[in-house]
């Protein structure tokens, strides 16, 4: 077996086994692009090293020599040859990119001896030493684990000492000074000497970056983006290109078409003699890609010609990587890049536009869950006009964000944790070990890094507003306050307001208005809608969440809780004297209170849904979820309804339930009560007739919930039909209705040919199928959930994320089992999982009529049902 690939024998296919990165690198050198050359070791010997205990197989080990070999031939270098060196990077590379997650190593291959050889051979000793002390602290990061800020720290001394304000000001003297301070630190933490023999170094960069697979950030990254465990990295040797030669020499990235807002135009940020990081790690402020125009406007038209020549043969918006050795362009990276929302629907569209792609390429460009960023509020364009800003930053991530701010990620996240809505994470710059702090905020403000800063870039994957080098603010971080150039101090805690697409930070809460639906989104979103085949309908229970729905898109409602219609002020008196009730007849009365209410919010729903389907649910949680479980309450509330204190205590006391999940509840409550199911029936009928007579055809659908047993939904639908001819009888009118039943108990899934002699639909009830089909409760599972994460024995959450393997192997099988019984029979789904998009995917294999999801994410709904087609 190979395990070790020059460039030239791989492509851009090979991505499972060389990774992205080293797939690309192998499809640009194909494509004869200035590569600087080099081989990848595979992503089978990453899984090979960990199946062997963190272990190199001696094997792999010679492929890996026999390739440097080769590639000292192709170069005419030699690995640690003082007389003609060759350095290379180490860099990491999964199947898909994670960008700054894992880590990288370059100059490899210097040691004492090969410095000098460098300074001599180049006749530049200040890039020598700049070389070795930026290797010497890479491989004491990665490789040895001694921390990076040690070596800042020293670097920052000598700086200082010298009177340097850029690193770029020191002297092949200084850095020289900082060499020998390095080297003692290094012994001084390790014991030993630094590693001098390169092909040590080699494999121990190997073997680090290997290790980096399995590094926490880049976990919790996998777990956040769904990626597999088991995949591991690749590893890319390649020779380096010097970017730190001078100021002919520079590193940069550039991106085919503006990543903000989608503007087809070379997009990007360098900087003069730096190398790798530097343009990211926000150390100077880098320069935009139109001054390479000026300043070396063959190179940059070289670049602007690489950049076409790339997305047209990718056919996607490319983020490249180059670095510019003594005005030769080289070329170490190109992907398809991250974009916002509204940048992915203007490239999308434009891109269909330009005759590149066909509209079924465009829906896979965007990514639904980006979607969201779109649909939620932008500030209120006077109170934007009025409030004046504190500063300004970059418009790194559009959006717009208010909240209280944190100085650190634990902070941020722990106040989330804590039940506060909203809060802003405030750092100098973000590294890779805020990434949870960055899920936890709604937004991000830095006060260094450009465009491409990590802030802006994992920012802008996440949809989350960010403005980053926010010079204006100086941060400490110690202390947890800023201060903006008026000399105010704000405090952790102090609210402000971002907004993304300007830069500008206000003071205080901003107020935010509803997004526009318009322009490229309703253009890529019609293309979706003709592209799809499943319906997208939503989960709504009042008019308000149905108009929602109605205005991203929904063609109906697939899922109505009633229930939540009882809680609120007015109504839960009546629901709870009906509680309370001893007879039928005191039951009936107070069901009578509750019967206008609710078809007046049936009326409010069919008016709002104009035609289309709504499917209502009848009553589904237990009864005690009513009633206040404190004594306190339960006298006040005694008072209130005039009984005794003895006597409600002893009511909720007898509805007390071990096990409310699997309690009384759903249809039991129908038919210990049938006189509920009757109230509701009659309610949603009379509405039904209402809205016909103002000319609104609604089929209502009527949904029985928690079955378990063809008898049980039989006598309910009894109860059903017999309420429901009588109110048609009473009104003289007669209108089309449907029963149906939620598939949520695995019984209902297992006997669905029987069940659907009675039923003319089927709602698949994730949330609940999931829970009674694993056994353990939606709601304690966060108790758990993260052991199960951390010991790999889920990679998601089966809540979040539908676990095709068994709940999908019921839904599949009710689905078919139902229409064997009934072929017509309209099949949806109604969790949680209906709005995620893997999941979706799922349903439309399996052949579901339509899926239901919250409002929000109809229109993620929409595309992903559009992706699953194509
Ligand atoms: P990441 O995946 O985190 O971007 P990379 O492997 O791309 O890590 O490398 C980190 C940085 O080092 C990038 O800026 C890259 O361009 C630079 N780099 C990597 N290899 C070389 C090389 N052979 N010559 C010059 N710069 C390099
Ligand atoms: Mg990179
Ligand atoms: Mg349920």
């Amino acid at each position: 077996k190979k395990y070790v690939y020059m460039f030239y024998e791989g492509n851009k296919d090979m991505r499972e086994l060389l990774g992205g990165k080293g797939a690309n690198l192998a499809e640009m050198t194909n494509l004869g692009l200035p590569v600087p050359p080099g081989f990848t070791v595979t992503t089978e010997a990453c899984t090979r090293y960990y199946e062997e205990g963190e272990k190199i197989a001696d094997e792999i080990v010679e492929e890996i020599f026999e390739k440097l070999a080769e590639l000292e031939k192709i170069t005419g270098k030699k690995f640690g040859d003082p007389s003609n060196p060759l350095l290379v990077s180490v860099r990491s590379g999964a199947r898909v990119s994670m960008p700054g997650m894992m880590d990288t190593i370059l100059n490899l291959g210097i040691n004492d001896e090969v410095v000098k050889g460098l300074a001599e051979l180049t006749n530049n000793e200040r890039f020598a030493y700049d070389s070795y002390r930026r290797f010497i602290q890479m491989f004491s990061d990665v490789v040895m684990g001694i921390e990076k800020n040690k070596f800042e720290k020293i670097l920052d001394e000598v700086k200082e000492k010298y009177g340097a304000k850029y690193d770029t000001d020191l002297t092949a003297e200084h850095l020289k000074e900082v060499v020998v301070r390095y080297k003692e630190l290094y012994k001084a933490e390790k014991g030993e000497d630094f590693p001098q023999d390169p092909k040590v170094q080699l494999l121990e960069a190997v073997k680090a970056v290997f290790r980096s697979w399995n590094n926490p950030r880049a976990i919790v990254y996998r777990r956040l983006n769904e990626i597999p465990h088991d995949w591991g990295t690749a590893v890319n040797v390649q020779m380096m290109a010097y970017g730190n030669m001078g100021n002919d020499s520079g590193t940069g990235v550039a991106f085919t078409r503006n990543p903000a807002t989608g503007e087809k135009e070379l997009y990007g940020e360098f900087l003069m003699n730096a190398q790798g990081e530097d343009v990211v790690a926000g150390i100077r402020t880098p320069q935009p890609i139109s001054a390479l125009k000026e300043t070396m406007p063959e190179v940059y038209q070289q670049l602007a010609d690489i950049a076409k020549k790339l997305e047209t043969y990718y056919k996607d918006m490319q983020d490249m990587e180059f670095t510019i050795e003594r005005g030769k362009l080289y070329m170490l990276q190109t992907r398809n890049g991250k974009r916002t929302a509204q940048a992915a629907l203007k490239i999308a569209v434009d891109m269909v536009e330009e005759g590149l792609i066909t509209k079924e390429e465009a829906m896979l460009k965007v990514d639904p869950k980006q979607l969201d960023t779109l649909l939620h509020p932008t500030f209120e364009p006077d109170a934007l006009k009025a409030a004046k800003p504190i500063a300004k930053g970059l418009p790194a991530s559009l959006g717009a964000a208010t909240g209280k701010i944190y100085f650190t990620a634990e902070e941020a996240k722990a106040a989330v944790e804590r039940g506060e809505k909203k809060v802003i994470l405030v750092r100098t710059e973000t590294s890779p070990e805020d990434i949870e702090g960055m899920v936890a905020a709604q937004g991000i403000l830095t006060s260094r890094g450009g465009m491409t800063s990590h802030a802006a870039v994992v920012a802008r994957g996440m949809g989350k507003c960010c403005v980053a080098g926010c010079g204006d603010i100086t941060i400490n971080e110690e202390e947890k306050y800023f201060t903006t150039p008026d000399g105010k101090v704000y405090r952790e805690g102090d609210w402000i307001s971002l907004d993304g697409s300007t830069g500008y930070v206000y003071a205080g809460e901003l107020p935010t208005k509803e997004p526009e639906l318009t322009g490229y989104f309703a253009t890529f979103m019609q293309w979706a809608d003709e592209i799809r085949r499943l319906k997208v309908r939503a989960n709504a229970d009042t008019p308000r969440d149905a108009a929602q729905a109605r205005k991203f898109g929904a063609e109906g409602i697939g899922l109505c809780r009633t229930e939540h219609m009882f809680f609120e002020e007015d109504r839960i008196p009546a629901m709870r004297e009906m509680i309370v009730a001893r007879t039928e007849e005191q039951r009936r009365k107070a069901l009578e209170k509750l019967l206008p209410m609710q078809r007046g919010d049936f009326e409010s729903l069919f008016r709002e849904m104009k035609g289309y389907p709504v499917t209502i649910r009848l009553l589904d949680p237990p009864l005690h979820e009513f009633l206040p479980k404190e004594d306190d309450a339960i006298r006040e509330l005694a008072k209130e309804m005039g009984i005794t204190f003895e006597e409600l205590k002893a009511i909720v006391q007898s509805l007390h339930e071990l096990n409310p999940m699997l309690g009384h509840r759903g249809c039991r409550l129908a038919v210990t009560y049938p006189e509920i199911a009757e109230m509701q029936t009659r309610a949603i009928i009379e509405a039904a007739i209402n809205v016909k007579n103002e000319g609104i055809d609604v089929v209502p659908e009527i949904m029985v919930p928690l079955v378990g047993e063809l008898k049980e939904l039989k006598y309910i639908k009894d109860i059903i039909v017999k309420t429901a001819e009588k109110v048609m009888e009473e009104k003289g009118v007669k209108i089309e209705y449907k029963v149906g039943t939620m598939i949520e108990v695995p019984r209902a899934a297992l006997t669905a040919d029987e069940i659907a002699k009675e039923a003319e639909f089927f709602s698949f009830g994730t949330n609940d199928l999931t829970q009674m089909t694993f056994g353990f409760s939606r709601d304690d599972i966060g108790k758990f959930l993260n052991d199960y994460f951390e010991k790999k024995i889920f990679e998601t959450d089966p809540f979040a994320r539908l676990d095709e393997k068994g709940v999908g192997k019921l839904i599949k099988m009710a689905a078919e089992l139902g229409r064997s019984t009934r072929p017509d029979i309209k099949l949806g789904i109604c969790g949680e999982h209906g709005g995620d998009p893997s999941s979706i995917e799922f349903c439309h294999n399996v052949g579901l009529d339509y899926v239901s999801c919250s409002p929000f994410r109809v229109p993620i709904a929409r595309l992903a049902a559009a992706q699953a087609q194509v």
